[in-house]
């Protein structure tokens, strides 16, 4: 019970009586917590590859609160947007539990809850250009962010091992095992920091060995970092493509490719739902 209700300070006050305190509440959340709602967002996850200890371990769904003008204010503030976590500071923003933060949600777990956040914010339609791949011609596309569902992890011969990473194994190469570890909020916003510097100083992409190095954790028994590197920058592609492709496949995620057929060519396909900026700085 709180306060407010204890009947005791419903009397007139004693005159011997000292002046009660004045009372300090928490009127704003408490008064208008009717208008702020929040709802569960199934974790893609569904918190299985999360180690023990870990804020959302076996957690199935993660509580968000419904968008408000704060978190506007986040999306809006440019200093934030430059340093590539405005999306990260939100999605904080909006777990009830602050316990789990961002930085640290595997990144498919942060797009369920990134998706959740734009809808309750902006409503499920998301107009976006897409660009045809084949008659390069922008089409105007509106996606249903409803429609976008989870996708599990598919079965594969990479195997589960207890601290939440897989190891893979490669039997044409002499049986070469590598560990790899499913890449987190941080670990995106470091790759885009990297991407960034690179083409700032003008230097050619690294996309490839920036993401293989940073989910590459061990390669048979070494772990050395350095070492790592290397066999990163001398790993043959077909085994470095092999490694994406299995990766793709045991990373839970939303499944964001969306059904596109081009108005000029008629062109058909599934592409890859654009995050651009009217994600949720839609064009009104
Ligand atoms: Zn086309």
């Amino acid at each position: 019970m709180s306060r407010r209700n204890n009947p005791e300070r419903l009397g007139a006050p004693q005159p011997d009586a000292p002046a009660p305190p004045p009372e300090v509440t928490n009127t704003q959340t408490d008064i208008f917590s009717f208008i702020n709602p929040t709802e569960f967002v199934d974790l893609p996850s569904k918190g299985a590859l999360y180690p023990e200890g870990h804020p959302a371990h076996g957690l199935e769904s993660i509580e968000i609160r419904h968008m408000t003008a704060k978190e506007e204010d986040i999306l809006t503030s440019e200093s934030l947007i430059k340093k590539g976590v405005a999306l990260d500071r939100v999605v904080d923003s909006l777990i009830v539990d602050k316990r789990i933060k961002a930085a640290n949600l595997l990144i498919g777990d942060k797009n369920a809850l990134l998706i959740a956040a734009r809808i309750t914010g902006f409503g499920p339609d998301y107009g976006v250009k897409i660009t045809c791949p084949v008659c390069i011609t922008e089409n105007d596309c509106n996606i249903d962010l409803q429609a976008i569902k989870s996708k599990s992890p598919e079965e594969t011969d990479s195997k589960l091992l207890e601290n939440g990473n897989y190891e893979m194994i490669f039997p044409e190469y002499n049986n070469l095992a590598v560990e790899v570890r499913l890449l987190r909020g941080a670990d995106e916003r470091k790759l885009t920091q990297n991407r960034e510097q690179r083409r700032k100083a003008k230097k050619e992409d690294s996309l490839i060995t920036d993401q293989l190095g940073a989910i590459i954790v061990r390669v048979n028994e070494v772990t050395d970092p350095a070492l790592l590197k290397q066999f990163v920058e001398q790993c043959p592609t077909k085994i470095s493509r092999e490694i994406r492709t299995r990766y793709e496949k045991i990373m839970p995620d939303v499944d964001m490719s969306v059904p596109f057929t081009c108005s000029n060519c008629e062109y058909e396909s599934e592409v890859d739902m654009p995050m651009t900026a009217e994600f949720f700085w839609p064009r009104q």
